[in-house]
C-alpha cells in the first residue's frame, strides 16, 4: 500500500465526495469529512474507525479558518484537500436571479478559494501538499441551461490553474478534476431549478431540462471508479493539473478543443492584425 495520508474532503454526504472518502479509507487513508448536519457527521464517523467528520457550510467562511487549525491540531496534518462541495443552478440566464448567481459562486468558487486560503499556510510550512478541485467538464464545454454552473466551474478551473503554478515551487500539487455526467445527487435532490418565466426559451430549454431530468441516476459514469481515478492521481509522482473523468467529458473536451483551434484559425489574420 501507498503511504497513508490525511484527505480533508468538503460534501461527503453523497455522491464524490462519500465515494473517495469510502476509497480513501478502503485504501489506507484517514478522511477528515466535512458536512452540514449532526445527523450526516455521526453517519460519516459510523462509516470507519479512520473517518472523522466536522460540520462546515463552505459558504460560511467566518468559520473555516478555525475549523481548518482544529483539524491540524486534533486530527494532524492534511496532506490532501478536496474542494468537492458544490451544487448545479439550471435555469435560462435571463430568467434566473442574480442572487442564484451569487449563490452558485459562493459555494462553488469563494468556499473553495476560502478552504484553499485557510489550508496553505499549513502545506507550506511542510513544503509539501495536494490540492484537489473537482470542476467539472461544464468547465471546459458549455451547455444552454447552466450558464452560472459552467461560469463557476471555468473560474475554478482558471484559479486552479494559476494557484498551481504559484504553489508548485513550495512543493504543493494543484489538480482541477473535471468529470462528465455521474451517478450522483447532482441533478436529482442538490440541483437548484430556477423557473420558467420567458417563452421565447421553451424551444431551446424545455427539452433540456426533461432530458437532464430523466437521466438522473442514469448517468454512464461510476462515482466509485472516480474516486479510485482521484486517488491514482493523489498518488502520482507528478500529479496532473487537469484531469477529465469519463468519456462523454473526453469526447466533448476533445470537440471543444478542436472548435475552438478552428475558430481561432479563421480569424487569426484578424487576431494578428492590431499588433504595432
Ligand atoms: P451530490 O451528491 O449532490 O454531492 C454534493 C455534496 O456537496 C453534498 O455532500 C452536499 O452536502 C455538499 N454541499 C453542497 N453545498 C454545500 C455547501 N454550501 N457547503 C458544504 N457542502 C455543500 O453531487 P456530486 O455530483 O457528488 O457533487 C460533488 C461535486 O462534483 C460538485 O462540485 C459538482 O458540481 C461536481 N460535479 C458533479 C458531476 C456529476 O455528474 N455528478 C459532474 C461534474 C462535476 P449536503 O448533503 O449537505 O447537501
Amino acid at each position: 500500500m501507498a503511504s497513508s495520508k490525511t484527505l480533508l474532503i468538503t460534501g461527503v454526504s453523497s455522491g464524490f465526495g462519500r465515494a473517495l472518502a469510502q476509497e480513501a479509507l478502503a485504501a489506507g487513508h484517514r478522511v477528515v469529512g466535512t458536512v452540514r448536519s449532526e445527523q450526516a457527521q455521526r453517519d460519516f464517523e459510523a462509516l470507519h474507525a479512520q473517518a472523522v467528520a466536522r460540520v462546515l457550510d463552505v459558504t460560511d467562511f467566518d468559520a473555516i479558518d478555525a475549523v481548518i487549525a482544529d483539524i491540524e491540531a486534533s486530527v494532524g496534518p492534511v496532506d490532501v484537500l478536496v474542494n468537492n462541495a458544490g451544487y448545479g443552478h439550471e435555469g435560462v440566464m435571463e430568467e434566473s436571479p442574480l442572487a442564484e448567481l451569487r449563490k452558485q459562486f459562493d459555494v462553488n468558487v469563494f468556499g473553495a478559494v476560502a478552504m484553499m486560503k485557510a489550508v496553505l499556510p499549513f502545506m507550506r510550512a511542510q513544503r509539501r501538499g495536494h490540492i484537489l478541485n473537482i470542476t467539472s467538464m461544464g468547465g471546459y464545454i458549455t451547455m444552454p441551461g447552466i450558464s452560472y454552473y459552467c461560469g463557476s466551474k471555468f473560474a475554478l478551473e482558471g484559479i486552479s490553474e494559476a494557484l498551481g503554478k504559484e504553489v508548485a515551487p513550495l512543493g504543493i500539487a494543484v489538480t482541477a478534476v473535471a468529470p462528465g455526467s455521474f451517478r450522483t445527487d447532482w441533478a436529482g435532490r442538490s440541483m437548484m431549478r430556477t423557473p420558467r418565466s420567458i417563452a421565447d426559451y421553451d424551444a431551446i430549454f424545455d427539452p433540456i431540462r426533461q432530458a437532464r431530468e430523466e437521466k438522473s441516476g442514469k448517468q454512464l459514469g461510476d462515482p466509485h471508479k472516480a474516486a479510485r481515478a482521484m486517488l491514482a492521481a493523489i498518488e502520482a509522482e507528478t500529479p496532473p493539473a487537469h484531469l477529465l473523468l469519463g468519456s462523454d467529458a473526453l469526447g466533448l473536451v476533445r470537440g471543444k478543443l478542436a472548435a475552438l483551434e478552428q475558430e481561432i484559425g479563421a480569424w487569426e489574420s484578424v487576431t494578428i492584425s492590431t499588433d504595432g
